[in-house]
């Protein structure tokens, strides 16, 4: 047997291209401005992509550079002036920041109908009441891939490997508020291979390469992979041991190609969304 492969960067050309269709007919034009504090070369490559993309689907994208020195005092400035500007509909801080500043203070800064990442506690919050509200881009884009490669998650046993507050809480809040029966594993789980075994929905976000075996994914799973792994021969490469898994899996995300594209499409999706909520609301 050999998976399906759920691809991603179809999903996300589709979800661009709705986004674009949506900007097309606001009459007016969504912002977006992404704040980038030093000079971190894999966010610099991120920054200049999430600028891309949404100014190809209408949306009027900004990045703000500052320097790697810059105070949280005057980060915290900029973000007060984005929160006043009525041109302004998304704000999102790339991380890592530098650290001499609190990645916590400058998130709880955002005005929370402009946190189109939706690290702010408010969203974050909501999302664990059921609310709708900006939800975090990565895993909000694993839902998508789920919902476009038609796998059930009603009464469905998920495990979410991984537990931190960009991925794994709040892919098991999205997949709780699905109607899925969720585990969240984690580097102090006991039996990490027993408890993928029992999954019909398997989400890796460990940030460790390959550490998902095919032995340990259950027979007509469905596996999304969210890690993105550089080893050392510099193969980039998920959590999940691919080619393995692909013979045990129904269907799974490549790497790359899978849940990649989705979280900056999702980003522009949030962004439209955060603009028509904010604007009709004014
Ligand atoms: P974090 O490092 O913040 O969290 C990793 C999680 O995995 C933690 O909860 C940690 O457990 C757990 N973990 C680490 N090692 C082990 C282990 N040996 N056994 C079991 N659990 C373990 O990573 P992120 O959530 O930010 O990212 C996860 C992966 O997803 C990375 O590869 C990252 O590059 C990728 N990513 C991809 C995105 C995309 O757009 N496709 C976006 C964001 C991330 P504990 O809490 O106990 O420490």
């Amino acid at each position: 047997m050999s998976a399906r492969i759920i691809d991603g960067k179809q999903v996300a050309a589709e979800l661009r291209a709705s986004v674009a269709a949506r900007t097309a007919g606001l009459g007016y034009t969504p912002g977006l401005v992404v704040v980038l504090v030093g000079d971190d070369p894999a966010s610099s490559v991120y920054v200049r992509n999430k600028d891309r993309a949404a100014n190809a689907a209408g949306i009027a994208a900004r990045t703000i550079r500052l320097p790697a020195a810059t105070t949280e005092a005057a980060v915290l400035a900029v973000i007060a002036g984005l929160n006043a500007d009525a041109a302004v509909d998304g704000i999102l801080v790339q991380l890592p920041l530098p650290p001499q500043i609190r990645a916590r203070a400058v998130i709880e800064a955002i005005d929370p109908a402009k946190d189109v990442d939706g690290f702010h506690p408010i969203n974050v919050g909501r999302l664990h009441d059921g609310v709708a509200s900006l939800v975090p881009c990565t895993p909000l884009g694993v839902m998508k891939l789920l919902a476009a490669s038609g796998t059930p998650l009603r009464g469905v046993r998920a495990l979410v490997l991984g537990r931190s507050a960009i991925v794994g809480k709040p892919m098991a809040a999205l997949l709780t508020a699905a109607d899925a029966t969720v585990t969240i594993a984690h580097s102090r789980t006991a039996d990490l291979a027993a408890e993928c075994r029992r999954a019909e929905v398997l989400v890796a976000a460990v940030g460790r390469p390959e550490m998902v075996r095919g032995d340990w994914i259950a027979p007509g799973a469905v596996v999304i992979d969210v890690g993105i792994n550089r080893r050392a021969d510099g193969a980039l490469v998920g959590d999940v041991a691919g080619a393995e898994a692909a013979r045990v899996a129904a269907a799974i995300t490549p790497v790359p190609g899978g849940v990649g594209p989705m979280t900056i499409a999702c980003l522009l999706e949030n962004t439209v969304t955060a603009a028509a909520a904010r604007r009709a609301a004014a």
